[in-house]
């Protein structure tokens, strides 16, 4: 199951008067183009395209832009995946736009009806279209869903390679790079020994696909032929790290404003990491240049140990600014800085030592506090000194649409 253009949906949600119009959505600091309406794509912007390169094609055909809204997007994608739960016991979460499902017990038909069912729902629920590929193993699924997004399928949006004639029939057009799993790397190697079609590639030899690809292209020829070797991965388990990290609006220098970015990344992933229940036992504090600039580079990270385990995002604060003291170095042009939090547990299974410094009930209670006022009020309301007051290394988002569904003060007005 996968959201059509998705972040350019979730922008039409909210902008009704954009549906069947072009819009695009940039990426951090307004950089390329991320997502494309179909009707974007139609006037030819490419994906990835820089933005400084498309303006005036986007200003000649009235393409709306925005930049990217995470939190708009964040929070879409955790209502698409609650409603897809709905009808689907056995969900694994792919990306913030994709699902697995397992229709095990369906019969053909019925899972197409499922499949439809699905769609409308999911639509209803939350305003995002979405297609839907049915397949018996995950690589035929994603191709299913590659021919479900085309134009001109009879059931707009469904489609199911369930079927062996048909897939062997479809199979013959279908093009090595658009298979999951096949990088542009491995299509060159294919198509260089002539391989050049999903049908080509499952009729290969197995032993030659090893030895070209390693397991995992063996792996996909076997997937081609309807033997499921990717089982699905439900997220049973527990979260295993959390990352922060964004690039810079502008060149940053100083101690101080990394010091800012890292305390404010501190607070979104230890915000995170609350959600969950979680600690954390290990922090890696990393920041760098960026490598596509001719000046002097320079990465590292460090790593610090927490004790028995914190989710306070005040002492996570304090670690971060002592790594981030070890590793920094002046004169250098940084463009990124970021923080990982690791080694995560679950609160209730903590284990204590005598003599650590665990989150007192002190602590507890005002992450609690933090926590609440930012939920009522909205994001940010309340943070720590260290993440800054101006925050002027935050990168620019001058085209982002309001935070309508996580914010009070930007829900949606309608003029009356
Ligand atoms: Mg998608």
């Amino acid at each position: 199951v996968d959201c059509n253009s998705f972040f350019c949906s979730c922008e039409r949600v909210f902008r009704p008067d954009l549906h069947n119009k072009p819009v695009i959505v940039l990426s951090n600091n307004d950089g390329c183009a991320v997502a494309r309406s179909n009707e974007a794509k139609a006037v030819g912007i490419s994906m990835g395209a820089p933005y400084f390169k498309i303006k005036n094609l986007c200003k000649q055909h009235n393409v709306h832009v925005f930049s990217s809204n995470y939190a708009l997007y964040g929070d879409m994608s955790r209502r698409v995946m609650r409603s897809l739960s709905d009808l689907a016991p056995e969900i694994e979460i792919y990306s913030i736009d994709e699902a697995f499902i397992s229709l095990t017990g369906f019969s053909e038909d019925n899972a197409f009806d499922h499949a439809k069912k699905i769609q409308e729902q999911i639509l209803q629920h939350t305003g995002i279209p979405v297609s839907v590929g049915l397949g018996p193993s995950k690589v035929l699924a994603k191709a299913a869903n590659h021919l479900a997004k085309k134009n001109n399928t009879p059931a707009k949006g469904v489609f199911s390679l369930m079927n062996t004639s048909l897939r062997e029939k479809e199979l013959q057009s279908f093009a090595v790079n658009d298979i999951w799993g096949i990088g542009r790397k491995s299509s060159e190697k294919l198509k260089s020994h002539n391989i050049h079609t999903a049908d080509a590639l499952r009729k290969s030899s197995e032993s030659f696909i090893q030895k070209l690809l390693g397991i995992n292209g063996k792996r996909i020829l076997y997937e081609l032929n309807g033997i499921s070797c990717l089982n699905l991965e439900t997220l049973d388990e527990a979260q295993k790290q959390i990352i922060s990290s964004r690039s810079f609006g502008r060149p940053v220098f100083s101690l101080c404003e990394l010091e800012e970015s890292i305390a404010y990344h501190i607070h979104i992933a230890a915000e995170k990491l609350r959600q969950q229940e979680l600690i954390a036992k290990s922090l890696i504090v990393f920041i760098h240049t960026s490598p596509h600039k001719n000046t002097p580079q320079y990465y590292n990270s460090a790593h610090g140990k927490l004790d028995s385990g914190t989710s306070a995002t005040n002492k996570l604060i304090q670690t971060s600014f002592r790594l981030l003291k070890q590793i920094y170095k002046p004169t250098y042009e940084y463009k990124k800085a970021g923080v990982m939090l690791t080694d995560l547990t679950p609160k209730k299974f903590s284990q204590y030592n005598l003599f650590d410094t665990h989150d007192s009930p002190k602590d507890e209670r005002l992450m609690q506090v933090f926590d609440l006022i930012n939920q009522k009020e909205g994001p940010g309301s309340i943070k720590f000194a260290a993440s800054g007051t101006k925050q002027l290394w935050k990168m620019s988002s001058k085209m982002k649409s309001p935070n309508y569904t996580t914010r009070w003060s930007e829900l949606l007005s309608i003029p009356a």
